[in-house]
């Protein structure tokens, strides 16, 4: 068995009370059993396992959990409110029910709003401060540890700092260990959590902890950011469960912690099982996990066979943060449907080219395969292209029609000018086209040229045209990809171009099409 966790700071998970507060997320007596073995397991410090009394299912749970729930590392937590305006704590039946609870931790919530206690307390300033103070002494003096969550408390600092201070004081002074200050409506920015905690620590002494929802996204920055201004105890959700968009990703919080600021605050080893334990809750709780979740998604150590794929299987480190291990994750390297060997068999089958026979040739077929598309090729869509490279590596050669000289656009406002030299069947010709844009203007001088060799060329239109800019990233330039549709008004193809700019990649994309064009119409190459 591991050491507990560090006293000196709490993790403190509210995934059974805080998390279940998820639209949609209905936990049972048993479930919340597994969520808190599992917990256990992580190694986090305290498990708040519901408010008894509050309902009979949080009731039976604390019950159920005295008789059977074994911790090794963790501490349960009941989760309840301070005594109710004008009563007596020891009196008041939902504080029985903390007392009552078999918990060694009670985290109450508390008011440190000013318009809070007036408008939905409906108390005084004063009251509100003696609830505190009474409820925390008496959960004391019967022998229990009290944490305090402060409720709304940073917009409370925002309308009355001297308030908000006063309860931190209540409550600590009373006996309480920690004052959590909450972002309850999750509106904060981290830079206003760095001045604001420093502001209270400074100005009271407490030992503070942070409970953040992520309402600004920013749940976590701006639990590290507490964390960086002096709390000492966390609070969050596994998977980010919660209200509206989620509390804070309790385990996104600990690997940030324990690998980027150096302060291990789980059990040695516990952190490489982080994974499998967010996995298996969410197993539990019936919410797919995310697959882009920092840390633990699926995807989030997963690789594209694009630019960079190569260079992970030099040097993995090139392209991570961390090495996945450390969180109990793997490094996958995707590679793209259409390259895999299986795939390009079978899309060979499909166009009439039987790959079967030769292995070296499929296997060399799928390398030039994967390199385009690592180029920004794409063959998922354009069949014409992808047969011509089938001929190309099945014949030899694709059939070679016209040679091309040079080629030249001029683009103005609304016209644009094209000027093509090619040789076909031993003549050298020169045409100019017209268009309303570059690759219009193009795509006529190339057919008009072609067109005096080769009479089909004439039944062939372009249909569509689909433009993408592919961002390259890591310092290299975008590039352009160009997918165009031709039809010779019965049958209709699609071919691709890639280049640093959409004539260049259309250029591509149009001899293409006239050359898979030609060759499907039967027509042979002419002598040149
Ligand atoms: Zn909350």
């Amino acid at each position: 068995m591991t050491a507990n966790p560090d006293p000196r700071f709490h993790v403190y998970d509210t995934t059974m009370r805080d998390g279940a507060q998820q639209e949609g997320l209905n936990l049972s007596v048993q479930d919340k059993m597994h969520i808190a073995r599992h917990l256990d397991d992580l190694g986090v410090g305290y498990i708040e396992g519901g408010w008894p009394g509050s309902n009979p299912k949080d009731t039976e749970f604390f019950a159920l959990a005295a008789k059977e729930l074994e911790l090794q590392h963790a501490t349960l937590a009941a989760f309840g409110a301070t005594r109710r305006a004008g009563a007596v704590a020891a009196d008041d039946p939902l504080v029985a029910a903390l007392r009552e609870s078999g918990a060694s931790v009670v985290t109450l919530v508390a008011k440190s709003h000013d318009r809070h206690v007036e408008l939905a307390l409906r108390t005084t300033l004063a009251e509100n401060l003696a609830m505190v103070r009474d409820t925390v002494q008496h959960l004391r003096a019967e022998g229990q540890r009290v944490f305090v969550d402060l409720e709304h408390f940073f917009n409370g600092y925002l309308d009355n700092r001297a308030y908000a201070l006063e309860v931190v004081q209540a409550a600590t002074e009373a006996g309480a260990e920690v004052a959590v200050l909450c972002d309850t409506n999750g509106g904060m920015l981290p830079h206003q959590v760095t001045d604001i905690v420093g502001d209270v620590a400074a100005a009271t002494g407490a030992r503070l902890g942070i409970h953040a929802h992520n309402d600004t996204g920013c749940a976590v920055a701006n639990s590290m950011a507490a964390v960086l201004a002096g709390v000492t105890h966390v609070q969050g959700c596994l998977n980010g469960y919660g209200e509206r968009t989620g509390n804070a990703d309790l385990v996104t919080c600990i690997a940030n912690l324990e690998l980027k600021l150096d302060r291990p605050v789980l059990p040695e080893g516990r952190l490489a099982e982080a994974t499998r334990i967010a996995h298996a809750v969410s197993e539990i709780t019936n919410y797919p996990p995310s697959a882009r979740q920092p840390y633990t998604g699926v995807s989030s150590f997963a690789h594209k066979a694009g630019l960079h794929a190569s260079a992970i299987r030099v040097d993995p480190d090139l392209y991570q943060h961390i090495d996945p291990a450390l969180v109990g994750n793997d490094m996958r390297l995707l590679v793209s449907e259409m390259a895999g060997r299986a795939t390009i068999e079978l899309k060979g089958r499909e166009l009439g080219f039987d790959l079967a026979d030769d292995p070296a040739r499929l296997a060399r077929l799928t390398d030039r395969v994967k390199e385009l598309e690592q180029s920004g090729y794409t063959f998922e869509a354009a069949d014409a292209s992808f047969e011509l490279l089938l001929v190309e590596e099945v014949e030899g050669a694709r059939p070679r029609y016209f040679d091309i000289e040079s080629w030249r656009v001029i683009a103005e406002a609304s016209l644009a000018e094209a000027t093509v030299k090619i040789v076909a069947g031993g003549q050298r010709l020169a045409v100019i086209g017209e268009g309303n844009g570059p690759v219009n203007a193009l795509d006529h001088a190339l057919r008009q040229a072609i067109e005096q060799v080769y009479p089909d060329v004439a039944q062939f239109h372009l249909t569509d045209f689909r433009v993408r800019i592919l961002d390259q990233g890591h310092g290299t330039d975008a590039i352009t990809r160009v997918l165009i549709e031709t039809s010779d008004g019965k049958d209709s193809w699609v071919t691709v171009g890639v280049g640093p700019n959409i004539i260049e990649a259309s250029w591509v994309a149009l001899t293409d099409a006239l050359t898979y064009g030609l060759r499907a119409h039967g027509v042979a190459p002419a002598a040149s």
